[in-house]
Order: C-alpha cells, then structure tokens, then sequence
C-alpha cells in the first residue's frame, strides 16, 4: 500500500487543461504538483454526496437543478434541449 501524500494543485495547470477541454475534475488530478510519476500517484476514493444523474449516471451537484427535469444534470438538459455541450474528442 503507498502512502498517502497530499499534494498541493497548480491552478495555472488546471486553467491550462481546463481550457484545452479537460475536465476540470480530472484536470486537478493530473495539476498535482510534485508528482513525478504515476508510481507515486495514490488517490483517496469517496463516494459522491451528490444524487446521480439517470441519464449520465455521473453524480454531479446540478441533478435537479431544471424543474422540468427533477433526475438530469445541467449537461443532460442542455443535450436535451438546448445547444448541448462542445464535445472536443468525438
Ligand atoms: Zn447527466
């Protein structure tokens, strides 16, 4: 079992994969300074305390956010009603 260290985020990294079209969940992952190899990497797992979206099945703080939508996220509305989002890979 690694230990477990925890390391601090750039931000500036973060913006930069963020603006390339990396989620910015991940992008804080892959921004944590000092980290020099994936042998070092350990992640610490905990569920979500936010109600799962039956469309995308992500957990994500806006399910319910539209009325008209009680069990969407906001992306799952905008796919469905709106412009929908940018996919930048497919
Ligand atoms: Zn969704």
């Amino acid at each position: 079992m690694p230990e477990i260290v925890e390391r601090p985020v750039d931000p500036q990294t973060v913006a930069r994969l963020t603006a390339a079209g990396c989620d910015p969940r991940l992008a804080r992952i892959y921004a944590a300074r000092g980290l020099a190899s994936l042998d070092e990497l350990a992640i610490r797992v905990a569920p979500s305390t936010h109600p799962k979206c039956v469309r995308c099945w992500q957990h994500r703080g806006d399910v319910g956010a539209v009325e008209a939508h009680p069990q969407l996220c906001g992306r799952c509305v905008s796919n469905i009603e709106g412009p929908g989002e940018t996919r930048m890979f497919f």
